[in-house]
């Protein structure tokens, strides 16, 4: 977003996607969504926005992080009957390439969720 550009402009299915990576907060688009890597802020920090109140859904997380493991362990299957690497180099790759994949699908999860929720909440009046 460049500077003086409204919340207003960023909104919509292509913001998603770079509200999750950077944490925007969907009311002022301040990069205050997320106080740990997927965990949503209880109160937005520049705005007062209650995050937590908007965060629903939340224990569908879990079940969004065993999909994503099962995606990972079928691609780690495939990968090793495919090229049959050694095991170091099996682990070396997968360690960090499921904890991104885990913590990418949780943060974009939790802004669709959260951005849509907003949206519902705020209604056609503000
Ligand atoms: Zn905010």
């Amino acid at each position: 977003m460049t500077v003086g550009e409204s919340p207003e402009d960023t909104r919509g299915q292509s913001g998603i996607v770079r509200a999750a990576l950077l944490g925007l907060c969907p009311r002022c688009a301040e990069a205050t969504l997320f106080e740990a890597p997927a965990r949503v802020a209880l109160t937005c920090e520049a705005c007062g926005l209650d995050l937590g109140a908007l965060e629903r859904g939340g224990r569908f997380g879990g079940v969004l992080t065993a999909l994503v493991a099962i995606l990972l362990m079928l691609a780690a299957v495939g990968v090793d009957m495919a090229l049959d690497p050694p095991l170091w180099l099996q682990a070396a790759f997968w360690a960090p390439v499921t904890v991104v994949a885990v913590i990418g699908a949780l943060r974009l999860f939790k802004t669709v969720l959260l951005c849509a929720s907003y949206e519902h909440r705020k209604g056609p009046t503000e």
